[in-house]
C-alpha cells in the first residue's frame, strides 16, 4: 500500500492527501523504507516561503502531513476534505504500533528539556510496557553529545526516531542526519514531549474538534502570541489564492 500519495498545493508548499496516513507508513515500517515525515501546519508554510531551505526540505520529505486547522481549512476551500492528523497523535500511533512489536521495533526519542524527556520517557513505559526506548536524549545537548547520540542512532538503528525540538530546527536536523538510519522512520514532533511528560497540556477533544487548538496553546503558552500572528495572515492569502484561482 505504500504507493506515491497525491500532493496537493498550498501556497506553495505541498502536502500529501490520504485516508490512512498511519497505514501507509506502516507499511513503510514493515518494508524497512526510510521516511522523513512532517506534519505541515499553517506556521510552517509561512516560514517555508520565507525560507528556501526550508521549503527545500519539504519538498524533499517522504510524507508531508496535513496537520492544523488552517491547512485543511484551506484544502476545504478548493472542495478536498482531508481529516487533520496531528503530529503528537501520528507519533502516538506509531509508538503504540512499536509497542505491540516490542525489541522488533525500538525507538528513540530526541529532544525536550532535560527535566521533560525522562517524564516522557516514563510516561510510554507505564502506557505501553513492551515499547523499547532504545536511545533517550534532551534537546539542549552539546556538540560532543550531538556526536555520541549520532554514534548511538547508527550503532543501534532505532525503527521509529521522535525528535521534538520545534519547527523548523527538527526538520532541518532530520534532513541533515536521516542518512545514519536510513531504514527508519524519522519524525518531527514538535512540543509533543511537553504535552505526555506533563508539563503542558494537551487541548481537550472539543476544542481540537472546534479546530481551536491554537487558542488554547496560546491560552497556555502566551509567549506564543507573535507565533500565531501568522495564522490569520495565512487564512487570507488561503481565501486569496482560492478567489485568484476561481477567477481564471
Ligand atoms: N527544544 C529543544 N531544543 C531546543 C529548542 C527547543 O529540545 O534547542 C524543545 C522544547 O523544549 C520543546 C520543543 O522543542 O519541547 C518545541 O516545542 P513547541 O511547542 O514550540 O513546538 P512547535 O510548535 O515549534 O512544533
Amino acid at each position: 500500500m505504500s504507493e506515491n500519495l497525491q500532493q496537493y498545493p498550498i501556497l506553495g508548499q505541498s502536502v500529501h492527501l490520504s485516508s490512512n496516513y498511519l497505514g501507509w507508513l506502516i507499511d513503510r515500517l514493515e518494508q524497512n523504507i526510510g521516511t522523513h515525515v512532517i506534519t505541515m501546519n499553517s506556521e510552517m508554510v509561512m516560514q517555508a516561503n520565507q525560507s528556501p531551505s526550508l521549503a527545500s526540505i519539504i519538498q524533499k520529505a517522504d510524507l508531508v502531513v496535513a496537520d492544523g486547522a488552517g491547512i485543511t481549512l484551506a484544502l476545504r476551500l478548493n472542495g478536498i476534505r482531508q481529516q487533520r492528523y496531528a503530529g503528537i497523535d501520528l507519533g502516538s500511533a506509531l509508538l503504540q504500533v512499536a509497542g505491540e512489536q516490542g525489541n522488533d521495533c525500538p525507538v528513540a526519542f530526541y529532544g525536550g528539556k532535560p527535566a521533560v524527556l525522562p517524564k516522557a520517557v516514563r510516561f510510554w513505559q507505564r502506557k505501553s510496557p513492551h515499547l523499547q526506548i532504545a536511545i533517550q536524549h534532551h534537546g539542549y545537548i552539546e556538540a560532543a553529545e550531538q556526536e555520541q547520540l549520532l554514534a548511538e542512532l547508527q550503532a543501534q538503528q532505532p525503527r521509529i526516531i521522535l525528535v521534538a525540538l520545534g519547527i523548523p530546527r527538527q526538520e532541518v536536523w532530520i534532513s541533515e542526519h536521516r542518512h545514519i538510519c536510513p531504514r527508519s522512520i524519522w519524525l518531527g514532533v514538535g512540543g509533543s514531549f511537553d504535552v505526555w511528560s506533563g508539563t503542558k497540556a494537551r487541548a481537550p477533544e472539543i476544542i481540537q474538534k472546534l479546530n481551536l487548538e491554537w487558542l488554547f496553546r496560546l491560552a497556555q503558552e502566551p509567549s506564543r502570541w507573535q507565533r500565531i500572528l501568522v495564522l490569520p495572515q495565512f487564512v487570507l492569502l488561503a481565501i486569496q489564492e482560492w478567489w485568484q484561482k476561481r477567477a481564471k
